[in-house]
């Protein structure tokens, strides 16, 4: 088993000052890997301390120093993916194939579309020609806490880690505690690429303790979370105390419009979607929402999907969907699944317990629900697991409705080949980004939500402008520029 008690604090791996130990699960074979530390005040203070010591020289480091430092961290990570992935499958139940590609790719991607959105960040902007004395400033918000979950940990922690250096700020990272092997290799990354001492620190610990202590610290100036809207709501209320700065990337329940018009392997890719990465994503499409006139035909594609969904040990290549992260996670999907047999939902696919022949590691079954009205508590909580609803409409009018009538607004999707039909749904659609007929968002897109879903954007310009403060300086010396 692994011994990664060890935090980076201040530029130097150190043994924990209050730690009490932890270990952290392989999903596929329910047996410890590795044991870390859960951290205490006097981590989260010395981490917060290092962070504050080298705020003033950092934030007013010259941009190009910070961008080189990033280029590279990108250099290092591409260097070191094959270890990401490995870890990444361990600690959270990724298939090994999935993981090198999707999991640590995201990392990848995000660094290097940064890296390209630097360059239209305007530090010092004048206001305009009738007040050429005055400059708009941009500059970092401070000492930022970042706290990810378990689901997607490098895609979350470039998110957030390599904005707020490009910014200027310092930080303190908690990874979750359930998925922290990726997050300490990241920081060997950064260790590597030559962050300055204290720029980056990271503490392990959970949402009570670590968490709770971060997003309370009277010297920490903004937190950027990812994770439960329950949590979201516990950090906004600690943090108001302080009057901190707080992004919110929390849950969703995307729905997915099918018109009668769409594509013939809209349904498919639907489902597989909902499927991907176990379900635990918070953008999945997990609402089907299908036009009355295709509903049969498009259950029985749904159902026939999640029959052919092979689910296997994250250890196997290939292309299967591994188990769910956690027992927390497998039993709150069971209980859900429970619910929807409980309150009349047609089960079409999948269902209560493990897959046949299975009976260890967190596995569960591809599941499709038929008949779901959006009432359902299946219709109405985040799952986090492989487990579709489909719900039948009549016209336009009434997808919308439905797609809207969600404490949720994350991603919606759309599947029509009607293009002025297209573009008004999303116009109607109440969610942060809204996805059709399959195609991805393009690279340095902002990532981000509406209603309990969140607030603030990440990723791209967007991403980097989170991170910074803006300042109206007037009576500026043009000449002295
Ligand atoms: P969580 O929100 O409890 O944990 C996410 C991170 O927040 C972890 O690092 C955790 O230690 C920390 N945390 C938890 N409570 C905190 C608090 N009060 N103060 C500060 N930090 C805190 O998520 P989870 O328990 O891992 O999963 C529970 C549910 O959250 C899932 O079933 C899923 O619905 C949802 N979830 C959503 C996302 C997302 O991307 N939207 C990601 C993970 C989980």
């Amino acid at each position: 088993m692994l011994d990664k008690r060890q935090f980076y604090i201040n530029g130097a791996w150190v043994n924990p000052r209050a730690g009490t130990d932890f270990n952290v699960i392989d999903p596929s074979t329910e047996e410890p890997c590795a044991v870390i530390s859960l951290g205490g005040q006097a981590d989260t203070d010395a981490a917060v301390a290092a962070a504050k010591a080298a705020l003033p020289a950092f934030m007013h480091s010259d941009p190009a120093e910070r961008l080189a430092l990033v280029q590279r961290i990108y250099d290092v990570y591409k260097a070191r993916a094959e270890d990401m992935g490995k870890a990444i499958s361990m600690e959270m139940g990724a298939p090994i194939d999935m993981a090198l590609s999707s999991q640590t790719g995201a990392g990848i991607g995000h660094i290097k579309n940064f890296i390209r959105a630097f360059e239209q960040v305007e530090f010092v902007a004048p206001l305009g020609d009738h007040a050429p004395e005055d400059r708009i400033i941009k500059e970092a918000v401070g000492v930022c806490a970042l706290i990810t979950p378990w689901n997607w940990p490098m895609n979350q922690v470039t998110l957030k880690v390599i904005p707020a250096l490009l910014a200027g700020c310092t930080m303190v990272l908690k990874p979750s505690e359930i998925a922290p092997l990726s997050s300490l290799l990241f920081a060997e990354i950064l260790d590597e690429a030559g962050v300055p001492k204290g720029v980056f620190n990271l503490v392990n610990g959970d949402g009570p303790g670590v968490g709770t202590q971060l997003s309370g610290h009277p010297d920490v100036d903004m937190v950027s979370f990812t994770g439960s809207t329950r949590a979201g709501i516990a950090i906004s209320k600690n943090a108001a105390e302080t009057l901190k700065k707080v992004h919110l990337e929390l849950g969703g329940k995307g729905a997915n419009i099918v018109f009668a018009d769409a594509d013939e392997k809209a349904v498919r890719r639907g489902a597989m979607h909902c499927f991907n990465n176990t379900g635990q994503s918070c953008n999945a499409p997990t609402r089907m929402l299908v036009e009355r006139s295709i509903y049969d035909q498009a259950v029985e594609i749904a159902a026939e999907t999640a029959q052919k969904t092979a689910v296997a040990s994250a250890h196997e290549p290939g292309r299967h969907i591994g188990p769910l992260v956690s027992q927390a996670q497998f039993d709150k999907v069971q209980d859900l699944i429970q619910k929807g047999i409980d309150e009349g939902a047609r089960l079409v696919a999948g269902g209560l317990g493990r897959p046949e022949g299975v009976n260890r590691g967190y596995f569960v079954r591809p599941t499709v629900f038929a008949d779901v009205n959006n009432d359902m508590t299946i219709a109405r909580e985040e799952i986090f697991g492989p487990v579709l609803s489909i719900i039948p409409f009549e016209g336009e009018e009434e997808a919308i409705r439905i797609a809207n009538d969600t404490p949720y607004g994350l991603t919606n999707y759309l599947q029509s080949q009607d293009g002025a039909r297209r573009n008004r749904v999303a116009r109607h659609l109440r969610s942060g980004m809204v996805e059709m007929n399959g195609k991805p968002r393009g690279a340095g897109s902002p990532f981000g939500g509406m209603k309990q879903s969140g607030t603030g954007r990440e990723g791209g310009i967007w991403g980097i402008e989170d991170f910074l403060e803006v300042k109206a300086v007037s009576g500026w010396s043009p000449e002295d520029e």
